[in-house]
């Protein structure tokens, strides 16, 4: 009976995977702070996906580890890049697996932030002094560069995680020029300057060198922003609106939720799976149930889709018929 009553239900099917592409072959590398999850060559990427797709998650979402990085991440719109490899490797090899590409530079750039640099201070030398800025506008333009490489590689999604302004008009316009007009914006809209992305900085190898991200990422103290720069990614063209972490930012989802019939996402992200597992290894939580009860009351909340390191592992529980 609470069955036929239950008010919000999750599917594997709303479910993506966060995937760390990384040069070499045969590589698994483990991320230490998060279990379960890894560093992989393209190859070992393609049969981690495959195995995901089985289970019946439906969406990958990709960063790269470059070989390279540089002072302004060009590696990230080399068309022969790691996530363009794994996406075209994923599109052969595992038909029907959405293909979400991570829009960003700081895994890429050799400053770890999400764009170009100015300002007073010179990164390679912490003793200069002053305040590391990120030029917004220059960072647009290798945006779009990126974009339209990732789409021309078989994205079925681009996913805008860098936080400028004016990115989402910028990146719809390049993607409609190149032909790639029916690739959606999944937008990272909300997304805060928290303390639950350091393992991800880990998994990513994209921790700033210097300063922090606090200038263009958004005080956790603010609601109202968040729907302030919401209704602008909406403006300029956002197919998806994104609210990153999750668990801590539940009633952000649910304004979006009654302000806009856009499709929401939920990102999960790499510090609410780390404590789920640290305490669960120390056996303080039941990992299974925490993670269930997380993730639906992330839908709860309002979102359509979830992504979570945990996917595979709530697909097989959803697939053996979990039930609270
Ligand atoms: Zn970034």
């Amino acid at each position: 009976m609470r069955g036929m009553v239950r008010e919000t239900r999750l599917a594997a099917e709303q479910l993506v995977l966060p995937l760390f592409a990384c040069p070499g072959e045969g590589v698994a590398r483990a991320v230490g702070s998060m279990p379960g999850v890894y560093q992989h060559s393209v190859d070992r990427l393609v049969e981690t996906a495959a195995a995901a797709h089985a289970a019946g998650v439906r969406g990958v979402m990709l960063f790269g580890l470059p070989e390279h990085k540089d002072a302004v991440g060009s590696a990230a719109w080399d068309d022969d890049g790691i996530v363009q490899q794994a996406l075209r490797a994923l599109g052969r090899e595992v038909p029907g697996l959405v293909k979400i590409a991570d829009l960003c530079f700081c895994e890429y750039t050799n400053h770890g932030h999400c764009g170009v640099l100015t300002g007073p201070a010179n990164p390679a030398d912490p003793a200069a002094g002053g305040d590391v800025e990120v030029d917004n506008d220059a960072t647009l333009a290798n945006l779009e560069l990126q974009a339209v490489s990732l789409a021309g590689a078989g994205a079925d999604v681009i996913a805008p995680s860098d936080m400028m302004d004016g990115r989402i008009g910028a990146v719809r316009a390049a993607l409609d020029a190149a032909g790639k007009a029916a690739v959606p914006i999944l937008s990272y809209a909300c997304k805060f300057a928290s303390g639950f992305y350091g393992p991800f900085r880990e998994a990513a190898e994209s921790a700033p060198s210097s300063g922090d991200r606090r200038g263009y990422q958004m005080d956790p103290a603010n609601g109202r922003e968040a729907m302030r720069e919401a209704a602008l990614d909406v403006e300029e063209g956002a197919d998806l609106l994104m609210v990153k972490p999750a668990l801590p930012y539940l009633d952000v989802l649910a304004a979006l939720r009654r302000r806009w019939d856009l499709p929401l996402a939920a990102y999960h992200v790499s510090g609410e799976y780390a404590m789920l597992k640290a305490a669960a290894d120390r056996g303080w939580l039941d990992y299974d149930r925490v993670l269930m009860e997380s993730l639906i009351a992330i839908r709860r909340a309002g979102a359509d889709l979830i992504v979570t390191y945990g996917a595979v592992d709530a697909a097989r529980l959803l697939a053996g018929g979990w039930r609270e």
